[in-house]
């Protein structure tokens, strides 16, 4: 359940591939959502403690570290299957589970990874009868401090930033009846230290043909490339923003200027940026770059990658359909752009509804010349927003269509596309 001991022998790639997939759509269908879903894959490579189990685990901690993204929420649903294993085990399965926690850490004395230590003592701790009656025991009430450990709060973040434990000293006191939350807890952090400890591994997996192979259908079966027409990365979008509609270059250029973007903001460009083709994978890519940068906000933005990660990272997976109720969202059409301004500190909006003239100029400068411009402020401009974008469309593609009409700005770069 803990997977502290890598598995040894061979196993055929045919063999290996099923035992991964079969893993991964347990971990997405079965534990990543509330529906019940059918399960196609094999229970035999899942059940517990099996070397099935144990390389499927190992595998996917290794390819997953290839994605920021996907490794979060590959360990995140690894750490639910943890707790859903512990919530049904008996008690000799779990006796068992200690000592073979404690077995296999023993066995690696010189591995400096600070969550052993705890570990082994706590594992331990559980072991002594009393303890471990106590916990098993029917009546071990849900908020019970009979007993209690301080471990430093460093390796309990979760619990911490949850408000789960009490803070001493720069310890968390963790009571008896938190076991469960605890080992889940460890378990996390245990993985975390495992793999900065193994970058090495990494480097040598990442060469080998056999697990490429393997990654790029993980990523073709969880990315489906279904909903969208274009190819935006995170490194070819500056060429790219040059077909965006005004209002989604604004956004674009903002964020390049600031590192940040207001809420609603950063959700419209990023279904924008999906529906248009940016991957999970560079939309994750690209939101990590700027706001991995200092911000150059008026106000005091708090927000940052490296502090928030776990919650930018849900966020965008949430917007691509992959977390909470896994809805497929769309951008909102212009007239939503026209009319709403969702809250205060919103910097998005319609250009040639919602800007005045100067900034509106300003905006359009950066992909006209002076002289261009000047003539579309002089004749392009109509009543309806949508319509001077479909005059700003034709000037910029150089383009005599007139039945183009603009609705989504998703719509903008898809014509734009269709003319190069
Ligand atoms: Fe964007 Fe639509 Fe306004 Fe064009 S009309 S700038 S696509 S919101």
């Amino acid at each position: 359940m803990f997977y502290v001991q890598p598995p040894k022998g061979l196993v055929t790639l045919h063999t290996l591939e099923e035992i991964v997939f079969s893993r991964l759509e347990y971990l997405n269908n079965i534990l990543g959502s509330d529906k019940k879903v059918t399960f196609n894959g094999k229970f035999e490579y899942l059940f517990e403690g099996s070397p099935y189990d144990c390389i499927g685990h190992f595998t996917l901690r290794l390819l997953t570290l290839r994605s920021d993204g996907f490794f979060s929420s590959w360990l995140r649903k690894e750490t639910l299957l943890l707790r859903t294993r512990l919530s049904v085990v008996n008690s000799r399965q779990l006796y068992r589970f200690f000592k073979t926690v404690v077995k296999h850490l023993k066995r690696r004395e010189n591995v400096d990874n600070p969550v052993d230590r705890v570990l082994l003592r706590l594992c331990s701790f559980f072991m002594i009868p009393d303890i471990f009656k106590h916990i098993v025991s029917k009546s071990h009430a849900e908020d019970c401090t009979e007993y209690h450990d301080k471990i430093d709060f460093e390796l309990l973040l979760d619990l911490v930033e949850e408000k789960a434990v009490e803070l001493h000293k720069g310890s968390a006191v963790v009571h008896c009846s938190q076991w469960k939350e605890l080992l889940c807890s460890l378990f996390q952090t245990f993985i975390l230290f495992e793999v900065k400890n193994q970058s090495f591994l990494v480097n040598n997996f990442s060469t080998d043909p056999r697990m490429n192979d393997i990654w790029n259908k993980l990523q073709y079966s969880l990315f489906p490339k279904d909903y969208n027409f274009g190819n935006i990365t995170a490194s070819n979008i500056d060429r790219e923003v040059q077909k965006f509609p005004p209002c989604m270059e604004h956004l674009h250029l903002l964020l390049r200027r600031k590192h940040r973007l207001s809420h609603y903001a950063r959700l419209y460009y990023t279904l924008f940026l999906k529906e248009c083709g940016m991957s999970l994978e560079e939309a994750i890519a690209y939101w990590k770059n700027e706001y991995s940068k200092p911000h150059k906000c008026d106000s005091v933005c708090i927000h940052n990658w490296h502090k928030d990660a776990k919650k930018f990272i849900y966020s965008i997976r949430h917007m691509y359909g992959l977390e909470g109720v896994k809805k497929n969202y769309s951008t909102p059409s212009c007239s939503f752009f026209c009319e709403e301004v969702p809250s205060t500190n919103y910097e998005g909006g319609c250009p040639f509804k919602n800007f005045d003239t100067d900034s509106l100029k300003s905006l359009l400068s950066n992909s006209m010349t002076e002289s261009d411009l000047n003539e579309f402020m002089a004749t392009g401009l109509k009543q309806e927003p949508q319509e001077t974008c479909a005059n700003f469309f034709r000037f910029k593609s150089m383009t005599h269509l007139q039945d183009i009409t603009i609705k989504r700005p998703v719509q903008y770069y898809k014509k734009m596309l269709e003319l190069s």
